[in-house]
């Protein structure tokens, strides 16, 4: 493996300072959490509203806000003192596994009377099991064609999960969610993943394009262009703004080709929530 797992300091490089919030999507939909969101992302997906978080270093140096253990363990702990859920997101957290459990190992030695329960939701870049072992619920993004994802490398991903599902252990964490273009492909891909899966929680929902988010995609990606591990790593980047794939009309469209189609137990179709709240102005996986 030759990428790195962390940057092996007591602080953590992120996009942006830990804020708690009301969480939109998959199985905890609505639950109160706060999300503590890496700077840095090698999956590149063609939809990503997220593309300030793929920088993570600029030559051997961290990109993002350092925060050092202390500094989270009083957000934690005296700020966001009632809001038990933490989710680590991004950007990709698996490229920070390292550090995530340094972390997670170092706060509950001196905090033992703060439990706090342990998220993270992931495209499966890095595996690490002793991260996995630790956190309490492990959300994979499956990522269909429209993604491009990893530059449409499936095996990457197929990798992650076959790992967490091979393990009974980790099996009882999981729950996946995915976003689908209004494309044919996505559509089947979608409809078998949730079969497969089966009895795992598998959420389903749409790709759906403001006008405020191309414009802010489109600005993101002006900006990408100045660094060049970025460039060594998306020759053709993804997320040009001519080939932003098809989104939907309405919830209502997306959700009937779902109903008609769906016969197991474990799906729930469901909007992003903070779309809904705060049109055009958050973005975030
Ligand atoms: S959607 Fe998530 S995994 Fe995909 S490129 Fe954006 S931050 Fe990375």
């Amino acid at each position: 493996m030759d990428k790195p797992l962390g940057w092996g300091e007591e602080a953590l490089y992120l996009y942006e300072r830990p804020y708690p919030t009301i969480n939109g999507e998959g199985n905890f939909i609505g639950q109160s959490c706060v999300f503590v969101r890496f700077q840095g992302c090698n999956v590149g997906c063609s939809w990503c509203d997220a593309m300030s978080t793929w920088p993570g270093k600029k030559g051997n140096k961290p990109l993002g806000t350092r925060y050092t253990f202390e500094d989270l363990e009083e957000m934690f702990i005296k700020e966001f003192w009632n809001v038990n859920r933490i989710w680590w997101t991004g950007g990709e957290p698996t490229e920070f596994s390292k550090d995530i459990l340094h972390f997670i190992e170092w706060f509950e030695k001196r905090n033992p009377n703060h439990k706090k329960i342990w998220h993270m939701i992931t495209a499966g870049e890095e595996i690490y099991v002793p991260l996995l072992d630790k956190l309490d619920f492990i959300t994979i993004d499956l990522k269909p064609p429209a993604s491009r994802a990893f530059k449409g490398d499936q095996t990457v991903q197929n990798e992650f999960i076959g790992v967490c599902l091979e393990s009974e252990h980790l099996y009882k964490k999981l729950e996946f969610k995915m976003a689908i273009a209004k494309t044919k492909e996505d559509i089947t891909y979608g409809l078998n993943q949730i079969k497969l899966f089966d009895p795992i929680n598998v959420t389903v929902q749409p790709v759906m394009w403001s006008e405020s988010e191309v414009k802010k995609n489109k600005s993101y990606a002006e900006t990408l262009k100045d660094y060049s591990l970025y460039l060594e790593k998306f020759q053709q980047p993804a997320h040009e703004v001519g080939e932003l794939p098809k989104g939907w009309v309405s919830y209502g469209e997306f959700a009937e080709t779902f109903l008609n189609s769906v016969h197991t137990n474990n799906c729930r179709v469901l909007c992003q929530l903070h779309k809904i709240y705060w049109p055009g102005e958050m973005d975030g996986i």
